[in-house]
């Protein structure tokens, strides 16, 4: 089974990128639950056969749709480990738990935050700014919030860029505040959140008897990656008392790369930072990360006293306080040795190289695309997204929107599609760190081929 996926990784660019997914292959997916057990190596033989063709192939480096990350073996072999190891992360006194805490040290050392910052991994970035929203929460409304709920007549309102990612609208709905209360801030023309604009909404609210109290900015947009202006954010924050909080899903890893890094400033002003090391991080899903500048907060949005969850200044109750009263899940998987791992064994200089590559690659292919008369760049390439569209007289939202399933079911390279100023546009997110020239050169040879043959069809 080793050896397979040892293989798969290695031999990956042979296969296509993804592929329709045949009936007999979906059906196998429709038996009931087995009462009595198989061969293992029977089972095996299906994964290999009806599983591992149809995954949706972000290993793959022709892989550009949305914002996965490629994963590595070391990640894998680590998964492995902690799947061994089944070691339970929300507690007591083991070093599992203090693997996890060198990663919040190493995080916070990263971000230049406090020694008294605190960190929690959790699935993803939605977790993670759902986890900041009710620090702030917290905040804002004192103790009371958490036994009591949201106080009449206290409306809290947030603020983050038109195009920052839906989880944090889902976040203040999940926190009880309400997704409109979310006021969703124009962008500039480098698709940033308009400052100016911020300000005057921060104030209207105000004089409407409403309490602003959270900014997220976004570092690194999942549309085209475009970074906010966090030092004038941070200070506009500061000036209101308002919790300044940066969704860095996938950007705030570009930390880790000397060349990018002046393009992050002001992230160490934060609040609190989400970040995924599922994505540019390189490390197999899922491993997302909330770090708080406050700790002492952090800890008490959470934590609660339980009395099976007793601690003790000796045996295994010790340790306190644990991973699962900095957060809402209670049994938690050992993401942090899959990072550790990857971290010990690429450097974070390594990392940090394989970030400003695809960044490198991405200005490459925005120069491509700007110097071919049949395509139109849509948006500014800040970090590692390029969007674009192939121009066509007549229905061109319909011509792209074909273009790109063509490209996906042709096995090649699989770009996805989003909307850049009410202009639907091709999007290629690199994130994986397989990915070389070839494979763009492979995504631009395929996306004027069949931009030709759609046409002449
Ligand atoms: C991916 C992403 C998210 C969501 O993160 P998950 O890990 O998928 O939960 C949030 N914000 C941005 C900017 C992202 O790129």
């Amino acid at each position: 089974m080793l050896d397979d996926m040892v293989d798969y990784l290695e031999h990956i660019r042979q296969r296509p990128v993804w592929q329709p997914i045949p009936d007999v292959a979906r059906e196998a997916f429709l038996a009931s639950m087995p009462t009595q057990g198989r061969d293992l190596t029977e089972v095996h033989q299906q994964f290999m056969q009806q599983i591992l063709p149809y995954a949706v192939g972000n290993a793959h480096p022709g892989f550009f749709g949305w914002v996965h990350g490629g994963g590595t073996p070391v990640g894998m072999l680590a998964e492995m480990l902690a799947a061994g190891l089944n070691a339970n992360l929300g507690g007591r006194d083991q070093i599992p738990v203090e693997v996890e805490r060198q990663l919040v040290r190493w995080m916070a050392d990263l971000f230049e935050f406090p020694p008294y910052a605190s960190g929690l991994f959790v699935t993803g970035s939605s977790m993670a700014n759902m986890i900041a929203v009710l620090v702030a929460r917290y905040h804002a409304l004192g103790r009371e919030v958490r036994s009591h709920g949201i106080p009449p007549k206290r409306q809290l309102v947030a603020y983050a860029s038109a195009g920052a990612h839906g989880c944090i609208a889902q976040a203040m709905d999940l926190a009880g505040l309400g997704s409109t209360n979310l006021r969703k801030i124009p962008m500039n023309d480098r698709f940033q959140m308009c400052t100016s604009s911020l300000e005057v909404a921060i104030t209207a609210d105000r004089q409407a008897g409403l309490q602003p109290f959270f900014i997220a900015a976004t570092a690194g947009t999942v549309d085209v990656g475009a970074i906010d202006e966090m030092p004038v954010i941070a200070a506009i924050a500061e000036r209101n008392g308002l919790w300044f909080h940066v969704d860095g899903a996938y950007g705030a890893l570009a930390m880790l790369s000397p060349a990018l890094q002046p393009l992050l400033e002001g992230i160490e002003l934060a609040d609190s930072i989400a970040c995924d090391f599922h994505k540019w991080g390189q490390v197999p899903y899922d491993a997302g990360f909330i770090l708080v500048r406050d700790g002492v907060l952090h800890l008490e949005t959470f934590s609660t006293p339980e009395t099976y969850l007793r601690r003790d200044t000796r045996g295994m109750a010790a340790g306190s306080p644990w991973p699962c009263d900095f957060g809402p899940d209670l049994s938690r998987s050992f993401r942090a040795l899959k990072t550790w791992f990857t971290f010990q064994v690429y450097g974070a200089e390594r990392i940090g190289q394989a970030i400003h590559q695809t960044c490198v690659l991405a200005r490459e292919l925005a120069e491509r695309v700007c110097a071919e008369p049949a395509l139109e760049l849509l948006a500014p390439v800040a970090l590692n997204i390029v969007c674009f569209r192939v121009r066509h007289d007549g229905d061109v939202d319909g011509f792209n929107a074909a273009l790109v399933a063509d490209l996906q079911e042709s096995g090649i390279a699989a770009p996805s599609l989003t909307t850049v100023r009410g202009k639907l546009a091709i999007r290629v997110a690199i994130v994986n760190h397989r990915t070389g020239r070839t494979d763009l050169d492979a995504l631009m040879t395929a996306v004027l081929t069949y931009t030709h043959t759609t046409e002449s069809a």
